[in-house]
């Protein structure tokens, strides 16, 4: 095994694919790993907390941190605009962290460009039945965004074999382990 290289990785995969809590495990049994908040301009979902959860942001001042270079990659997702400050990802790689960036697969392109050594792994649902039996199981989403969440899914599941690394989110506890297991390989590669 080699010595340890903060590495930056960037986990995407389609909304409903339990990304968000994998993540979330990950870097609990993680907690070396640096944390970055998104900008977002959606409104904030009930039980989020702005500069927490995202920095939520109004169309106008998006635009202006679009347009200092104030974001490593920004994206239109689902019909709102995410994007991840450079600062947030700075204030990690100065500090020696690894950190996990959970940003949609558009966005996960541009940070390999900006980064070459950035490793990418997608987490896909077992299958798209199962996605959407998901995201209706939330109950957050209204019919429109289902439907629009569904069709992006097929699309960004195209885009998988441009990735490092895919792991396949069926049972919970083995995909956690799948991927810190992924992280160490290239941590200590
Ligand atoms: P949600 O609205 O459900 O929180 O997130 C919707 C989508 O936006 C997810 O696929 C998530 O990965 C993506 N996303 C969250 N933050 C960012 C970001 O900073 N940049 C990009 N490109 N996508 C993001």
């Amino acid at each position: 095994m080699g010595a340890f290289t903060p590495t930056l990785f960037v986990v995407s995969g389609p909304s409903g694919a339990g990304k968000g809590t994998l993540v979330e495990q990950v870097r609990s049994l993680r907690p070396d790993l640096g944390l970055t908040v998104s900008a977002t301009t959606r409104e904030p979902r009930p039980g989020e907390t702005d500069g927490v959860s995202y920095h939520f942001m109004s169309a106008d001042a998006f635009q202006r941190m679009v347009d200092e270079g104030g974001f490593v990659e920004w994206a239109h997702v689902h019909g709102h605009c995410y994007g991840t400050p450079v600062s947030e990802v700075e204030k990690n790689l100065v500090s020696g962290r690894s950190l996990i960036l959970e940003i949609d697969v558009q966005g996960a392109l541009q940070v390999k460009e900006k980064y070459p050594d950035a490793v990418l792994v997608f987490i896909k649902p077992p299958s798209l039945d199962v996605l959407e039996q998901r995201l209706r199981g939330r109950g957050t989403e209204t019919e429109e965004s289902v439907a629009l969440r569904l069709a992006n899914a097929r699309e960004e599941l195209k885009l998988a074999d441009r990735y490092d690394a895919v792991i396949v989110n069926d049972d919970l506890a083995c995909a956690v382990k799948e991927l810190l297991s992924t992280l160490e390989c290239y941590e200590r590669k």
